[in-house]
């Protein structure tokens, strides 16, 4: 088991197998900032999926079991299929999951799960039409979102997780109907506190709808109480519908963060490993890879990377802000949330 300088272990891999999106949230990749003629990484920078399945192994060997494919939108990476069998096939790997925005899943999902998929998180800020097509980017509507859902549901991806960045004045007045609509389904939606991902979203802290606030939204209307964690370093808070209805995920990094329990790596599309969603820098593993470095090598690169890591980036925000010196942050879209 290998654990950091905070005693916090190596548990969980974020793979970002794309940097390309065929949305473009405001949050995320603001439409006027990545245009038609933005210049997204050639293929040959981003790592193979034998490379992505070979560095599986070795972060599995180091004490890694859950591991999430992300993006970008991963479902734009050709045959992603093939590569779920492959991390499916990873001695070590118990839990593998997806994080999607949907758009292009009904199709897929059968295909998916029958590669080895466990789960699958689809991210849904809104049922409301017209905002939803504000905050993709894009104009889409959310009906082939919803498709998506029910298609993997039936192809046995259930229970799934449901993500909705809560931004004040844009999407928090809707989203007391969207846990209204995935109340008895079995499904969970997380609701997570809208954060200073990247440098382009122009973040500040009065758009932030503390989970607090949220929570005692759907409370009002559908009494919850708390409950404990699956697992230690669980991003979400949970809480549970007092008619037994179900549950809903409240994921809190600016007003209660969790970095203490965190046990998360990234991979980047280009093959850097980040040790935290806010870091200012990766380390490459892609280089060392291709230029003939064996197992141990690799091991040891990762090891060392890990070991050292301090990262708490959401404890530090407050004082980091007053700094004003606050370092460049990779973006989101290059290694996932
Ligand atoms: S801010 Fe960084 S260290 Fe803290 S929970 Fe998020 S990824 Fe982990």
């Amino acid at each position: 088991m290998t654990t950091d300088t905070l005693g916090r272990r190596l548990h969980d891999l974020r793979i970002s197998v794309t940097d390309r999106c065929n949305f473009r949230c405001p949050y995320c990749m603001p439409a006027e900032v990545f245009g038609e003629s933005y210049k997204f990484l050639p293929k040959d920078e981003i790592l193979t999926f034998e490379e992505i399945a070979r560095l599986t192994r070795i972060f599995a060997g180091l004490g890694v079991s859950k591991v999430r494919v992300t993006g970008g939108e991963p479902l734009l990476r050709t045959d992603l299929h093939l590569l779920i069998q492959m991390l499916a096939n990873v001695d070590g790997v118990e839990d593998l999951t997806l994080t999607t925005n949907g758009y292009m899943l009904a199709p897929r999902a059968q295909q998916l799960k029958d590669a080895g998929l466990k789960r699958i998180t689809v991210s849904l800020d809104t049922l409301d039409e017209e905002i939803f097509r504000q905050m993709n980017g894009r104009g889409f509507d959310p009906t082939r979102v919803l498709d998506g859902i029910q298609a993997a549901e039936t192809a046995g991806l259930s229970p799934i997780k449901i993500n909705s960045v809560v931004q004040k004045g844009v999407n928090e007045h809707t989203l007391v109907d969207l846990a209204r609509h995935f109340k008895g389904t079995g499904h969970i939606v997380r609701f997570i506190e809208y954060m200073d991902v990247g440098n382009r979203n122009g973040w500040k802290w009065d758009q932030v709808v503390p989970a607090q606030e949220i929570v005692d939204l759907i409370d009002a209307e559908m009494p919850l109480e708390p409950v404990e964690s699956n697992y230690p370093g669980e991003v979400a808070n949970r809480y549970r519908y007092l008619d037994g209805q179900g549950e809903i995920g409240v994921i809190a990094s600016v007003t209660q963060p969790f970095c203490a329990g965190c046990t998360r790596a990234r991979i980047s599309t280009d093959g850097q490993l980040f040790t935290c969603l806010f870091a200012s820098r990766g380390i490459s593993l892609r280089d060392p890879l291709r230029d003939g470095a064996d197992d141990a090598q690799m091991t040891e690169i990762i090891a060392k990377v890990w070991s050292n890591r301090t990262d708490r980036y959401s404890e530090e925000r407050t004082d980091l802000a007053a700094t004003q010196n606050a370092p460049q942050k990779v973006e989101m879209y290059q290694i996932g949330g």
